[in-house]
Order: C-alpha cells, then sequence, then structure tokens
C-alpha cells in the first residue's frame, strides 16, 4: 500500500520545526507527518544536520552549573511509561488524552493535553461521519492519522498535512468505510 502523504508542510514550517523554534501542538503535528513522509523527513534531517554541523563548529560556552542541571534533570524526566504512540511523545513532553465528547453523530474530539494545558485534539469520525459546516478563526492545521476525509476542496488521506487558513470555511466528510482519525491543532502562532 502507498502511504506517501500528498499535502506537506511548506518548507517555511519545516524549517521552524527543525530549529526549534514552533509551538509544542504544531511540533507534534510535523512530528506525526514525518511518520507517513520520507521526503519531508529527509528534508529535516538535511536541515538538522546543517544545524549540527553549524554547533559544532561554534566556540565552546561555558554555562553554568544550574543550567546544565536543568538540562540533564529534562532529560531525565522523559517519560517512556506513558502508553501513547511515539508520534506524540516529543523532547520529553508526555502527552495524555483527556476525556473526551460527542461533537456530532458520529464524531469524537478528544483533547491532547501536555501538563494538564489542552495544546491540540484528535478528532475521530465513525464511516461516514459529516462534521457541522464551519470556518476557522485562526491558521488550523490537521494530519490524518488513520482513514481518510473529503470536502469540497479534495480527499485527503493517511499523513496528510492539511491547512486552512483564517476565514475559509468547510463540511468534512469522513470516509464511508474506514471513517478518519486526525490531530487538530491551531496554529495560533501564524
Ligand atoms: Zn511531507
Amino acid at each position: 500500500m502507498n502511504i506517501s502523504p500528498i499535502h506537506h508542510p511548506d518548507e517555511m514550517l519545516l524549517f521552524a520545526y527543525a530549529t526549534g523554534s514552533v509551538d509544542l501542538g504544531v511540533a507534534y503535528a510535523v512530528v506525526a507527518h514525518l511518520q507517513f513522509c520520507p521526503s519531508c523527513r529527509s528534508f529535516v534531517t538535511a536541515l538538522e544536520r546543517i544545524g549540527g554541523a553549524a554547533f559544532a563548529d561554534a566556540e565552546p560556552q561555558a554555562v553554568s552549573r544550574a543550567c546544565r542541571d536543568r538540562v540533564m534533570a529534562g532529560l531525565e524526566r522523559v517519560d517512556t511509561s506513558e502508553p501513547f504512540a511515539a508520534p506524540l511523545r516529543f523532547l520529553g513532553h508526555a502527552a495524555v488524552l483527556g476525556n473526551g465528547c460527542e461533537l456530532a453523530p458520529k464524531i469524537r474530539q478528544v483533547p491532547v493535553l501536555v501538563r494538564g494545558m489542552p495544546i491540540a485534539a484528535l478528532l475521530e469520525g465513525g464511516p461516514g461521519a459529516v462534521l457541522p459546516a464551519h470556518s476557522h478563526a485562526s491558521r488550523e492545521i490537521v494530519v490524518i492519522l488513520a482513514g481518510s476525509y473529503s470536502d469540497d476542496t479534495g480527499r485527503f488521506g493517511l499523513g496528510d498535512f492539511v491547512v486552512s487558513e483564517p476565514g475559509t470555511a468547510h463540511q468534512p466528510i469522513a470516509d464511508s468505510i474506514e471513517g478518519c482519525l486526525c490531530y487538530i491543532v491551531n496554529d495560533i502562532a501564524a
């Protein structure tokens, strides 16, 4: 089965991700897409190598004992016992799922929490589920984790990274057989 996504983050966003300058919720979206997309993975790996080379060439800087202790403590906090899937684990922030609610018939939304704060959500639509028509107040990023959905702009499948700009509107319909599971985040920094 060919699972290469058709819709990708743009290069500016991948660059921002590789340099660690995107919000955690957006970073998770990129991580989720990278699980499915060899070409974006190669691009990010190349960016990270460039960053690593620049870092290796830099003059060593002394850091305080407190700074070193904070970094080491952060590394030790990485919790590998959380049962959630690898794509939602990032830089030692363990994501957990909050209590879900039913948005519409056959459509369930579950918040993704980091340290108790919602940073994004998982949206699960059963086969043929129709999300109410809605518009976006801020930029919205959706990554398809299973199944697919369609709206009047096309069909979006496994691993696709779908960006809806503020002011756009649509009415997604989950695949009639597989349904659709999405990671969804509002990119309020965009
Ligand atoms: Zn990609």
